[in-house]
């Protein structure tokens, strides 16, 4: 069956063996693991997936690639017609590990739905756009230190593996890709994330104003011992956690 790539669905299909061989090194499936894949595609990574598990789930949004992925039949695969960013992983029995090379266009909100869910997850290894990754790892004080940066880093511990070359792929993208890597925080200060949304939201609202400027409408410096005089990109995560733990107590 022919299927033409769809921009819409950020399809850019894997196509290098060698690549795909070390993601999937990299995410060493057990045979018993609850492995879900987003995205599988035409089963670039679901196959060699597949060879080391007992079973195995998928998450596809195209109705195309779910009758070319159904018409394998392949015995221990379920494939789930569903968009990942309303997915409930909640309704999962066990927590999963979650993979895929994601869809670049709407990377950002499938990691935020994915932070709700984080309760529900073992791990996850994705392939992002090499940009969102080098944004996700960022340390405070670097020029990529953001939103996403303080929001996943607050609740998981990252680390981008490695780089794929755009020609690992076809359609080729226009940019680099990487893998990364993420675990749930155990030590994660935070229960919930919603009052640390707010406060980082606002914090990078204006990079080059103070946080006192960006802050005014949730705190002063009255009601906290953090500096607010420097810039939201000088804060650590931790800091940002004890300054929405300020937050809280005017609530
Ligand atoms: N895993 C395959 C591979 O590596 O060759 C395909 C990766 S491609 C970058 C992204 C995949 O995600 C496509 O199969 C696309 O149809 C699917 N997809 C796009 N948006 C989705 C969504 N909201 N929910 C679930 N799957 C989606």
């Amino acid at each position: 069956m022919q299927h033409k790539a769809r921009k819409r669905f950020g399809q850019n299909f894997l196509i290098d063996s060698q690549i795909i061989e070390r993601i999937v090194a990299t995410i060493a499936p057990r045979a018993k693991d609850n492995l879900i894949e987003i995205g599988p595609g035409k089963g670039a990574l679901t196959l060699p997936l597949l060879e080391n598990l007992n079973a195995m789930k998928v998450i596809e949004i195209d109705r195309d690639l779910i009758a070319l992925l159904e018409s394998q039949n392949h015995k221990k695969l379920t494939v789930i017609e569903a968009d990942a960013l309303i997915f409930d992983f909640g309704q999962l029995e066990e927590k999963a590990r979650i993979v895929g090379n994601l869809p670049y266009n709407i990377s950002s909100p499938l990691l935020f739905h994915l932070l709700e869910h984080r309760s529900n997850v073992i791990d996850m290894t994705f392939m992002l756009q090499k940009e969102v990754v080098d944004r996700i790892v960022a340390p405070h004080g670097s020029k990529t230190y953001g939103r996403l940066s303080v929001m996943l880093q607050a609740f998981f511990d990252v680390e981008l593996m490695f780089s794929v070359p755009k020609e690992s792929f076809d359609p080729q993208p226009k940019i680099e890709s990487a893998i990364i890597y993420f675990k749930p925080r155990t030590d994660a200060a935070l229960s919930e994330s919603t009052l640390l949304q707010k406060v980082v939201k606002a914090a990078f609202s204006q990079r080059r104003k103070t946080l006192r400027n960006c802050l005014k409408s949730i705190l002063t410096q009255e009601q906290t011992d953090i500096d607010l005089s420097q810039r939201a990109e000088m804060l650590s995560v931790d800091e940002f956690i004890n300054l929405t733990k300020d937050y809280a107590k005017q609530n």
